[in-house]
């Protein structure tokens, strides 16, 4: 049995790790300082024998006594409000606090994976993104503290592995959807729950003609697992290649609520990508993985965990 360390535990991605790798028996540290986590997402874990909770910001030095098998950085804010709201802890976390975790790494000869982003391609000018691709990113603008911050911590990442032997993972990491999404996080799909849930229009950014292509949770971490045991140092898309525009999945989240909700329009913020679809040829073929779960059933077994929150159940 590991022992792991997951930064950034307490969050959306991060407590569904910790779940899965305290259900295979693994002893697991989890490290959040809350800022965009949550309790809640780790309650269910917090008296189990070999789960234990770090209040920590992983930007600072970090100690750890013992062993340590496997890092998991999933530590940052992550979506397009946090980056407005956010935008110094979130180049922070993934420039100082992808440092420390190397560091961290080197010093316990513990394997390192971390959390990168479809974010890495931009507003992408080849369509789907596979692994080869450089990307399309503005530096200076809103979602650049994110991109940016995302493309140094591969760099860092792929230096400490080339110069230190560091035994490193780099997933990128696609649009992913499931319970434990925070309600007011502005991201797409927890708008569009709550809004639906509630009776309210659902607001749609641009004419909703942008595309997205969203992973069930579950199917991400199985891909993230098995990549964090295959022997690939490079980058790994991991997501769902199934694309739907902005408005037809509103218009999904509306059916399955059954809500009387209306489309209305926004603006579409600032260096929005007009389309996101992996291409997940080197995951398929090097972990054996692809995803198993299509829109409806996510949705619906996402659902369930917006009516509870909204208070609708
Ligand atoms: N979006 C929208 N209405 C919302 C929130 C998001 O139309 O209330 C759009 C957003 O402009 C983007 C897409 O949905 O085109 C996915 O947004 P999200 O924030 O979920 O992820 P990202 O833009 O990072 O892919």
């Amino acid at each position: 049995m590991k022992r792991i360390l997951i930064t950034g535990g307490a969050g959306f991605l991060g407590s569904h790790l910790c779940e899965r790798f305290v259900g295979e028996g693994h002893e697991v540290l989890c490290m959040d300082n809350l800022l965009t986590g949550d309790l809640a997402n780790i309650e269910s874990l917090l008296h189990t024998k070999n789960f234990h909770f770090i209040h920590q910001d992983v930007t600072e030095f970090i100690h750890v006594s013992g062993r340590l098998d496997v890092i998991m950085h999933f530590a940052s804010p992550a979506s397009p409000i946090d980056y407005l709201e956010l935008p110094i802890q979130t180049l922070k976390v993934g420039s100082l606090g992808t440092h420390k975790v190397l560091g961290l790494a080197k010093a316990k000869g513990a394997r390192l994976l971390i959390a990168s982003t479809s974010e890495c391609y931009g507003d992408p000018l080849v369509h789907p993104q596979s692994e080869d691709y450089w990307g399309n990113v503005n530096p200076v603008g809103p979602r650049g503290v994110y991109d940016e911050a995302k493309r140094f911590a591969e760099a860092m990442t792929m230096a400490y592995h080339r110069f230190h032997q560091v035994e490193t993972r780099i997933v990128r990491i696609f649009n992913t959807y499931g319970p434990r999404m925070r309600l007011n996080d502005g991201r797409a799909l927890p708008a569009f729950m709550s809004q639906a849930l509630r009776g309210q229009d659902v607001t749609v950014f641009g004419d909703g003609s942008q595309t997205r292509s969203f992973c069930y949770v579950d199917d991400l971490v199985e891909g993230i697992v098995r990549l964090l045991w295959s022997d690939e140092s490079l980058p790994v898309n991991i997501g769902n290649p199934s694309e739907i525009t902005i408005k037809e999945f509103a218009e999904r989240v509306i059916e399955l609520t059954g809500s009387n909700s209306r489309l209305v329009y926004a603006d579409l913020p600032e260096d929005d990508p007009k389309v996101r679809q992996p291409d997940i040829t080197k995951a398929r073929e090097l972990l054996g993985w692809e995803p198993q779960v299509d829109l409806a059933s996510g949705l619906a077994r996402t659902l369930s965990f917006f009516q509870e929150r909204v208070g609708t159940a």
